[in-house]
């Protein structure tokens, strides 16, 4: 899409205003709308804004940004009143003069996509599978349904919900693969088709609003918060990655074990031994790591397998030897991360196996929730960080982050994340109470 063709697709759908997106340094959408007689200046220079007030970006003596449209964006918003269509636009933030912003984690998957690029692939395909509950308010005190995996009775209220979700995604362009109930009462999931990871980033960033629009629109609610129930799964963001070359998939070796090529098993390993650095990235709330326990379907332990819904990396079977479908299936980040450091981190962590040659251990196809600690140190499995604390002091060792996302945005986010931990470790928890309080 070019300029010409925005400008004229907005004509004919007598679009009335446009809403630029954003994200901050957490992954939380930000937006401010132009009407269309901007557009085309919108286009031509960007639209100014104070990047002081977006969590991660500038200090307020440097703080002037410019949000810079990205044509093949342009989307009318199925759900705005029809008297009013309004159209969407992701942007890049530049600086005044016009150069990409070190804190814009567009840029930053930008930035992982290139080293790609400089290493012989020209694709690096996501796709994630987001999970979600719907309660029928913000509180999450109750519910909407009762069902569990795939069940389709009465108990899945949320059905219409999904289906109208579906439609709307589509109607944005959006492929959607799968839809289904999840295994947590009330939770579900909704699979986008596999497609490069900064379109898919910028799908992901449109799925979210949307799903959380419809819910609002039925006057229920729904959360993408990792653990929101104690005894119940949490809500994961397995993503699915393989790297194409020349399009054919590098990832696929008719010959060799489990179809894996060596540049496969090589970016694997890299995802799995910087997997305790990258944890601030992918499981970044003090909350995800409620949801890395034994018992409900997400990883702890560090180690890969082809079936093994415990282990941490899964080669997913249903296609074996399949040249397009070959991929490698990372199950620890959740639907809280911001996608775009998200895919940048994993995306240099996968590359760094590559370039530096990391072999991969042998598969592990024992559930992984039975082993004991002796077990596990024998045969050298390591844990995820067990709580936001441990993974932060990963993160300020980590070479690769640092890298990742560039001296501005990995100071800040550190710098977040204590003070997201510190406010969190000092709070009196109702179990606390209800534990101490009548024995002591
Ligand atoms: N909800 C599980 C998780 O926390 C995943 C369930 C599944 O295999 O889809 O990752
Ligand atoms: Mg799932
Ligand atoms: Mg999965």
């Amino acid at each position: 899409m070019t300029k010409q063709d925005v400008i004229q697709q907005a004509k004919e759908a007598n679009v009335q205003f446009i809403r630029l997106w954003f994200t901050d340094v957490l992954g939380t959408l930000k937006s401010f709308a132009i009407t269309a007689d901007e557009l085309e200046d919108a286009m031509d220079g960007g639209m100014g804004f104070d990047g002081s007030s977006i969590t991660g970006y500038q200090d307020i003596e440097e703080s002037d940004m410019i949000a810079m449209p990205d044509p093949s964006t342009f989307k009318v918003i199925p759900w705005s009143p029809q008297e009013e269509p309004t159209a969407r636009m992701i942007c890049d933030v530049r600086t005044p003069d016009g150069d990409p912003y070190v804190g814009d984690p567009r840029h930053i998957l930008r930035r992982a996509l290139e080293r790609a690029n400089e290493m012989g692939f020209d694709n690096f395909y996501c796709g994630p599978e987001l999970e979600f509950f719907y309660f029928k308010d913000s509180k999450g005190t109750e519910p909407l349904d009762y069902g569990g995996y795939f069940d389709l009775t009465t108990l899945d209220a949320a059905t219409a919900l999904r289906r109208e979700t579906v439609q709307a995604l589509q109607q944005l362009g959006i492929k959607v693969e799968y839809s289904h109930h999840e295994v947590g009462i009330s939770q579900h999931e909704i699979d986008l088709r596999f497609d490069d990871a900064m379109t898919m980033a910028d799908k992901v960033m449109t799925y979210k609003t949307v799903v959380k629009e419809v819910a609002t629109r039925h006057g229920v609610y729904a959360t993408f918060m990792p653990k929101p129930l104690i005894d119940q799964n949490g809500s994961g963001m397995h993503t699915h990655q393989s790297l194409f070359a020349n399009g054919k998939n590098s990832f696929f070796d008719a010959d060799a074990e489990y179809y894996l090529s060596d540049e496969a098993k090589a970016f694997i390993a890299g995802q799995l031994r910087h997997a305790r650095e990258l944890s601030i990235i992918f499981a970044q709330h003090v909350n995800s790591y409620k949801r890395l326990v034994p018992g409900y379907e997400a990883p702890v332990y560090i180690a890969w397998s082809r079936r093994n819904r415990s282990a941490l990396v899964r080669v997913p079977l249903y296609h074996p030897g399949e040249e397009k479908a070959t991929r490698m299936e990372l199950r620890c980040p959740d639907p809280a991360a911001n996608i775009y450091l998200c895919f940048a981190a994993l995306l240099h962590a996968g590359l760094e196996g590559i370039e530096k040659g990391y072999e991969l251990p042998e598969p592990m196809e024992r559930n992984l929730y039975n082993l004991s600690a002796e077990e596990r140190q024998k045969m050298g499995i390591e844990s995820l960080p067990a709580d936001l604390g441990e993974a932060i002091k990963e993160a300020e060792n980590s070479e690769l982050l640092h890298k990742a996302l560039g001296e501005h945005t990995y100071s800040r986010l550190l710098q977040l994340k204590r003070e997201e931990f510190e406010d969190y470790r000092i709070q009196v928890t109702p179990y606390e109470i209800e534990k101490f309080l009548p024995v002591l």
